[in-house]
C-alpha cells in the first residue's frame, strides 16, 4: 500500500515530489482508497508551481475524517509558498460550524420536542423566519463580519432579532469574526441598490444535505476545568449549526478559479482537480479574488449567526427565556496567508490552535474549541487545540463520510424507519403529514435524500477522535448527544 504507518496516530504518503505528508488516522479509521489517489493528485501540483516560477507545495496533511471530495480531499490542509490555490478551500467558501451554550436542561426540553419540531419546520422551512436587512447591515456584513453587521442600528427589534444580546458579536469567540475587505461588486446585487430594507430570502437557509442546525446537550465531560470554563454543565442543551456562504460563496470560488486560470499557460494540460494558481506577485488579481472572498466568508459567519437566532428564538418560545453562550464559531473552508509569503488552506479541516496562539483572548487558557460533529442521530465532540505543528494547528472538522454520496441508498427503508423512529429530524418535508402520507413518490425521493446522511453512511466518531487525542492534536472537553436535527 501506498500508505505508510508510523505509529499509532499517524501515517504518511511517500511521493516523487517530496512533499512531507501527516496523516493523522489510527489504524481503527478507515481510509478510502479513492481519497488517497485525489492526496496524490494534490501532489502532483507541485510540478506546474514550480514550473510557474518561485511557488511550491510545503506541506499536505491530513485529518482523520478525510475522504473523497470533487478533485481533492475533503479533510485536507494545503500549505502552499508563493501562490493561492483556490480550488484547495472549496465550493463552500467559510462553512463552518458554531456553538452556543444554553441555561436549558435536556430534561426541560424533552417533552417540548414535538411541538419545537412544529415550531421549527414553520421557521426554517415554511416562510416563518422573515429576516428584515438593510442594505446598510448587509453591506456592513459582507465588508466587515458580524460586528459590521451588528454595528448597524436596526430598524425594529422583531422576529429574530428580539434573541440578540450583548456578546454576539464576541471577536475573541469567532475564528475570524472578520475579514475587512472591499466590497466586491459581484454582490451589489444582494445588498440592493434601493438600500431599503426588505425581508432576505438567503440568509438563514441552512443549506443543502449535510448542512444543519442542531440541539444537543452535554452527555459526558471529559476535561472538567475546560469544559466548566467555556460555560459547559453535564445536562445542558447547546446549539450547533453547520453552515456556509450559499450562492455567495460559489461565486466567490468561481470567481477565484476564473482569475487563476485565466493566468493558465496553454502549454501545459489542465489540472483535472481543478487546483489552478494565483501567483501572489499577481497582486491584483490575488486581491479581486480575496475581496470577493471576504465577503463570502464574513456573509458566512453572519448565516451561522442568523441560524442560531432562529434557534434560540423557537425555543424561548416552547421552554421559555434561557441565556445563552457563544463558545465558538469555527470555519472550516478557509485560507489564511502569512507574512511569510505562506499560505494555509483548509479544505474541510478546522483550525485547532493551542494556547499560546490564543493570547489574550477567552482561549489563553485552555487553547482554541474544535468542535466535531458526528452525524445525525450520532454523538458530536468538543475538544481542545494543542497547536500541534505536525497538522499546521489543524483538527477534523467531523466524523467525515465512509460511504460515499450515491452508494449510500444500499441500505433498506427499513433501516431508515427505524433510524427516524428514534431520532428527530427536521426536514423540509413532513413525512407524517395526511397529504404526504399517501404520496409514495416523495417519500421515495424524501428517504433517497435521507439515506445519504444517515449515521451509518458516516465514520465512527470514536476512533477519530481518538486518533485526534492520541496524536496530540486536540483534548476532548465534552461529548454531545442530540436532541433535535433541522436538515437543510
Ligand atoms: P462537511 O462540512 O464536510 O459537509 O461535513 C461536516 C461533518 O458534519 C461531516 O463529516 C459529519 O461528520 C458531520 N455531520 C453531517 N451531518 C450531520 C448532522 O446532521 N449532525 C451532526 N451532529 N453532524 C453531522
Ligand atoms: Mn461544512
Ligand atoms: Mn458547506
Amino acid at each position: 500500500p501506498r500508505l505508510v504507518r508510523t505509529d499509532d496516530a499517524w501515517l504518511t504518503l511517500p511521493n516523487a515530489w517530496g512533499v512531507p505528508v501527516d496523516i493523522c488516522a489510527g489504524a481503527d479509521v478507515p481510509v478510502e482508497p479513492a481519497a488517497v489517489d485525489e492526496a496524490l493528485s494534490v501532489l502532483e501540483t507541485a510540478d506546474t508551481l514550480a514550473r510557474l516560477g518561485d511557488a511550491a507545495i510545503t506541506r499536505l496533511v491530513l485529518t482523520p475524517d478525510f475522504h473523497k471530495g470533487a478533485g481533492i480531499p475533503i479533510g485536507t490542509v494545503l500549505q502552499t509558498r508563493g501562490a493561492l490555490l483556490p480550488q484547495a478551500v472549496g465550493n463552500d467558501v467559510n462553512c463552518g460550524m458554531r456553538l452556543e451554550t444554553t441555561s436549558l436542561t435536556a430534561d426541560r426540553v424533552r417533552p417540548r420536542l414535538d411541538a419545537l419540531e412544529r415550531r421549527l419546520r414553520h421557521v426554517f422551512f415554511e416562510g416563518g423566519r422573515r429576516i428584515a436587512l438593510s442594505g446598510a447591515q448587509r453591506e456592513g456584513l459582507l465588508r466587515d463580519g458580524l460586528p459590521g453587521l451588528l454595528s448597524v442600528r436596526r430598524a425594529s427589534d422583531a422576529g429574530v432579532w428580539a434573541a440578540v444580546r450583548p456578546g454576539d458579536a464576541a471577536p475573541g469567540r469567532i475564528h475570524g469574526a472578520s475579514y475587512p475587505t472591499r466590497t466586491a461588486d459581484a454582490f451589489r446585487d444582494w445588498i440592493g441598490s434601493a438600500g431599503g430594507t426588505s425581508h432576505d430570502s438567503i440568509i438563514g437557509s441552512v443549506g443543502g444535505g449535510n448542512h444543519f442546525a442542531e440541539l444537543q446537550y452535554v452527555a459526558k465531560v471529559h476535561d472538567r476545568q475546560a469544559a466548566y470554563a467555556w460555560g459547559f454543565r453535564p445536562g445542558q442543551v447547546v446549539s450547533m449549526t453547520h453552515s456556509g456562504s450559499l450562492s455567495l460563496g460559489h461565486q466567490a470560488n468561481a470567481s477565484g478559479l476564473t482569475r487563476a486560470k485565466a493566468r493558465w499557460p496553454v502549454r501545459l494540460p489542465e489540472p483535472r482537480n481543478k487546483l489552478f494558481p494565483l501567483p501572489l506577485d499577481d497582486e491584483a488579481a490575488c486581491r479581486d479574488y480575496l475581496d470577493v472572498f471576504g465577503n463570502a466568508a464574513n456573509f458566512a459567519v453572519g448565516n451561522r449567526f442568523f441560524l442560531a437566532l432562529m434557534l434560540r428564538t423557537a425555543l424561548a418560545a416552547e421552554c421559555g427565556d434561557f441565556a445563552s453562550g457563544l463558545v465558538y464559531d469555527a470555519p472550516h473552508n478557509l485560507l489564511w496567508r502569512g507574512a511569510d509569503g505562506h499560505v494555509v488552506h483548509r479544505k474541510g479541516a478546522t483550525p485547532a490552535g493551542g494556547h499560546a496562539a490564543m493570547a489574550d483572548g477567552p482561549y489563553a487558557m485552555w487553547g482554541e474549541p474544535v468542535i466535531v460533529p458526528g452525524s445525525m442521530g450520532a454523538a458530536s465532540y468538543v475538544l481542545r487545540g494543542t497547536g500541534a505543528a505536525r497538522t499546521l494547528a489543524s483538527a477534523c472538522h467531523g466524523a467525515g463520510r465512509r460511504v460515499p454520496r450515491g452508494a449510500a441508498s444500499r441500505a433498506g427503508d427499513a433501516e431508515l424507519d427505524a433510524f427516524l423512529h428514534e431520532f428527530r429530524v427536521v426536514t423540509p418535508l413532513d413525512h407524517r403529514a395526511p397529504g404526504i402520507a399517501r404520496r409514495a413518490d416523495v417519500l421515495a425521493a424524501w428517504r433517497r435524500d435521507l439515506k445519504q446522511e444517515a449515521p451509518w453512511v458516516y465514520k465512527d466518531i470514536g476512533p477519530v477522535v481518538a486518533s485526534l487525542e492520541r496524536g496530540g492534536v486536540a483534548v476532548p472537553v465534552v461529548e454531545l448527544r442530540p436532541l433535535l436535527t433541522v436538515k437543510g
